[in-house]
């Protein structure tokens, strides 16, 4: 536990949440700023920061946490897709240093620009500037990969 952590404290029951699931290693609970009715936050209990700090069996256990949660989503919002996303890092738009995978419902036909909660565009807005993976660059990246993956 980080005493300073906004999602210790949470876990701590020191600041409320409206709670959809616990277990042992396992806390889901609404977004307070959600993208689309039904924006969910599954988080371990264990603080790590980011998702390469979090132990293996923390990690299984927020794992298998997700499907389950998807469908209940899914079945209680009526909106069937949804995206699930996990920030890691300033840049790449980590706001509460705690772990934590988002579940976004996203509603049919929706445009991918967002739009505010209840709407059909809301939801994650992707921008998505796709480059193409080159032959060399890719069996650079493989062999690196992979040796650092031991
Ligand atoms: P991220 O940008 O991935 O770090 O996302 C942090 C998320 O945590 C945001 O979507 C916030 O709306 C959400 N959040 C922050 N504080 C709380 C809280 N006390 N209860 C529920 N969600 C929160
Ligand atoms: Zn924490």
């Amino acid at each position: 536990m980080d005493p300073n952590c906004i999602f210790c404290k949470i876990v701590a029951g020191q600041i409320p949440c409206h709670k959809l699931y616990e277990d042992e290693r396992v806390l889901a609970f609404l977004d307070v700023g959600p993208l689309s009715v039904g924006h969910a936050l599954v988080i371990p209990k264990h603080h790590a920061v980011r998702l390469d700090e979090l132990p293996e069996e923390d990690a299984a256990a927020v794992g298998a946490v997700l499907p389950r949660l998807g469908r209940a989503v899914s079945q209680a919002t009526g909106i069937n897709d949804y995206n699930v996303l996990q920030n890691n890092g300033e840049p790449a738009g980590q706001v509460v240093m705690h772990v934590h995978f988002h579940l976004i419902p996203k509603p049919d036909d929706a445009p991918r620009t967002g739009g505010p909660p209840g709407s059909p565009g809301s939801g994650l807005g992707i921008g998505w500037p796709a480059g193409k993976l080159e032959q060399d660059e890719a069996k650079a990246l493989v062999e690196k990969i992979t040796t650092a993956m031991g």
